[in-house]
């Protein structure tokens, strides 16, 4: 190929992100997003606004690009399957089904022999009832959910009667897990038994939005070694070409589990851009568009904050930051509580 030309579904910040990675590599990008102030735009060298079923828009976006991947997991099955037809979409849509729905990604998990936390289906009310050593735990909807969005805590038996929930959607009731800690690891796949592994980076949640990342992860051997061989098992099963996330959650015991796959690029790995010779969204594109692997290296430790709705205004005011630091404003119109407007990475 020439000149490849890459399609990317999704205009949020990590399209963004994907796209300027794409220009370093002499890519050139369509941006597809039902976002008409989607922020990629401003990053990739065309944009086309139009629902995620809109067959001729979808067709249209199909006709401007050799390969097609994308930014996030909730986007109809049949569009990336009918995408599929036309353009190579990576990775495969049927990585991106499983994964979009919460039962079945933690089946799949479990099928590896990888622990997850214990999980059932639920389909109304009653369903929860014998469920008492389940609990405290978390109601979380099937699908469509992210940064904490379609989940219910759920202490006791007695709360079961007040909840206010719609069961037109399913949901799956996962045990609270007593963290003490979460990390996720972030590995590149080009093809069998080849991949890029990034060290696990530790995560700090507030509100289940991710607030802040940082490599090295304080956590012993045993766990630096496992969370990265079942991050290679995930990926080299899904036969997974691209970067995704792997999420876990450390017990007090420090026992290791999974807690969700991202079939993508992650918020945490934001450092990766600033930290390592190869990025997460540099890897991502190298991999989906076949081109070399390099071999990864660290540069140096660093910690990420994310800047969550007015977070944003200092920095846009005065954007007083060291040489260590590196400030990314995500150059959303609208500031809204807890939307993700940019983040600080600092090297260490
Ligand atoms: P999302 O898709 O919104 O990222 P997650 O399932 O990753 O959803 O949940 C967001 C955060 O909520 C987690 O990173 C963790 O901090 C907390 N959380 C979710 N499920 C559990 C659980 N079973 N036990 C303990 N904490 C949880
Ligand atoms: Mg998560």
């Amino acid at each position: 190929m020439s000149e490849i030309k890459l399609g990317i579904i999704g205009g949020g910040q990590l399209g963004s992100m994907l796209a300027s990675a794409a220009k370093k590599l002499n890519i050139k990008t369509t941006i597809y997003c039902d976002d008409q102030d989607a922020p990629a735009q401003k990053f990739c060298d065309e944009f086309i606004y139009g629902e995620y079923n809109n067959r001729d828009k979808i067709y249209e976006f199909a006709g401007k690009i050799d390969i097609i991947t994308y930014e996030f997991e909730n986007i109809p099955f049949e569009t990336l399957n009918e995408l599929n037809k036309l353009k190579t979409v990576s990775p495969k849509p049927s990585i991106n089904r499983l994964i979009q729905h919460r039962l079945a990604e933690k089946d799949f998990i479990n099928r590896l022999n990888i622990r997850t936390t214990r999980y059932a289906h639920i389909r109304n009310k009653e369903d929860l009832l014998p469920l008492n050593d389940f609990l405290p735990g978390i109601l979380k909807t099937t699908t469509m959910g992210y940064d904490g969005k379609g989940q219910h805590p759920i202490k006791n038996l007695n709360e079961i009667n007040s909840l206010n929930i719609n069961f037109k959607n399913d949901y799956i009731l996962e045990k609270l897990v007593k963290l003490k800690k979460e990390i996720s690891v972030i590995i590149t796949r080009f093809n069998n038994n080849k991949y890029e592994v990034y060290e696990p980076i530790e995560n700090t949640h507030e509100d289940q939005i991710l607030r802040h990342s940082k490599i090295p992860a304080e956590i012993n051997q045993k766990l630096f070694d496992q969370s990265r061989e079942w991050a290679i098992i995930i990926a080299e099963e899904l036969k997974y070409i691209g970067t995704l996330c792997v999420e876990f959650f450390i017990d007090r015991n420090d026992n290791l589990y999974v807690n969700e796959i991202a079939p993508r690029v992650h918020n945490s790995g934001h450092l990766t851009i600033n930290a390592y010779n190869v990025s997460q969204f540099e890897n991502h594109i190298r991999a989906v568009c076949s081109l070399e692997q390099t071999p990864l290296k660290k540069i140096c430790n660093a910690e990420m904050v994310n800047l969550i709705g007015k977070q944003i205004i200092p920095y846009r005011e005065s954007p007083k930051i060291n040489d260590n630091q590196f400030l990314f404003d995500y150059l959303k119109k609208e500031i809204k509580e807890k939307r993700k407007m940019g983040h600080l990475t600092t090297l260490k």
